[in-house]
């Protein structure tokens, strides 16, 4: 048995988390889950949205499937993400855009990954208002060896899944240092993996890119802010938000999620498409090294998605399929 920490999170997360449980547990999968809370509703029940027993949690089983956790905007508690990757060091955000056959999408055949640099830059938690709140000021950090081992991920990747070309996207032309010092060090490293193809580029060129050209892409590594916002574009290429997944990687310990957030529009409806979460369940399996489990999950999801019916109304806005009835139909598809 290995021991797996979960936690529900907010609005659609207690949903999809159950969904993705019981279809990795389905698989064969030999897990033991223990529960954790995080976001609005641990703030809710402990007064925390992230108590100490969460973090204790993950330090000890060492990885996580995590549901979304509601931030509130421009007030209130920080992030509970951000503040779960910088507490546990998990500097890098692997992010998949992959296009699902069956699923309507801008660009069937797109597979692409987004690998983002999670703990620094803008997200530093530096903030401050100047006078009273007549101007504000946000500070990026960005350390040499931060962007040296994101870049060096960012190579290891692509060599790991046989990849072609890595692409530094950085605003190097403007952020002369906060940016500069990043594509500084994927040049570096650049030198040191012939075998991988490369190339820099602006962001806002990329993104212009990404919208109308995006096969020229393979393996994008960039800084925090960016990668958050190019990652979502690219799950816009390939379907939408509920089949992006994520992993946050770092030395002392994973945490698997979706890429989407807690979805306080659709909460409690049973429309949540749990494939995001699932497919983060199926990183989650490889990372554990449990191969024919995750290919189990993923032959079943596959074959859900490409038949279009059994699927909820994001991907088929025909079907009336709800979260647990699509659980159901790859739970039935799984034997
Ligand atoms: P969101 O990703 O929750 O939702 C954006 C849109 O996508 C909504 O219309 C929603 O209904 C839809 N959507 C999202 N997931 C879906 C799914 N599985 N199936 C079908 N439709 C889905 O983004 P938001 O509304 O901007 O953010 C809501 C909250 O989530 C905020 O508090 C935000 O801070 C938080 N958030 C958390 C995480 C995380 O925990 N990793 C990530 C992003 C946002």
């Amino acid at each position: 048995m290995v021991r797996v920490t979960y936690i529900p999170g907010d609005g659609i997360g207690p949903s999809i988390i159950e969904a993705a449980k019981r279809i990795i547990d389905a698989s064969g999968a030999k897990i033991e889950w223990v529960e954790a809370h995080a976001g609005e509703s641990a703030m809710h029940a402990h007064g925390n949205p992230l108590p100490d027993a969460t973090l204790a949690s993950i330090e000890d089983t060492r990885v996580a499937l995590k549901g979304p956790c509601t931030t509130p905007v421009g007030l209130g508690f920080r992030s509970v993400n951000v503040a779960l990757r910088q507490e546990l060091d998990l500097y890098a955000n692997v992010r998949p855009a992959l296009a699902f056959a069956g699923v309507p999408c801008l660009y069937p055949g797109l597979d692409l990954v987004v690998i983002r640099e999670n703990t620094e830059g803008l997200y530093s938690n530096m903030e401050h208002w100047i006078g009273n709140r007549d101007a504000a000021i946000g500070i990026g950090v960005n350390t040499r060896s931060s962007m040296e081992r994101i870049c060096r991920y960012a190579f290891e990747y692509a060599r790991a899944h046989s990849r072609k070309k890595v692409t530094a996207v950085h605003k190097a032309n403007i952020l002369k240092k906060l940016s500069g010092l990043f594509l500084e060090e994927a040049r570096n490293t650049a030198q040191k993996y012939p075998d991988v193809g490369f190339e820099d580029r602006i962001i806002d060129a990329t993104a212009m890119q990404l919208v109308r050209m995006p096969f020229q892409f393979d393996v994008i590594v960039t800084t925090n802010l960016f990668g958050d916002i190019l990652s979502d574009l690219t799950a816009g290429l390939v379907g939408g938000l509920g089949l992006a997944p994520g992993a946050n990687l770092g030395e002392r310990a994973a945490i698997f999620e979706a890429v989407h957030g807690s979805a306080p529009d659709i909460a409690g409806k049973d429309i949540a498409n749990p494939g995001a979460v699932i497919l983060a369940g199926i990183m989650m399996l490889r990372h554990l090294g449990m191969f024919p489990e995750a290919d189990r999950v993923e032959t079943a999801l596959r074959h859900v998605l490409r038949e279009g019916v059994a699927v909820t109304r994001d991907l088929n806005p025909d079907t009336g399929v709800g979260t647990h009835a699509m659980t159901e139909a790859i739970l039935a598809e799984m034997g």
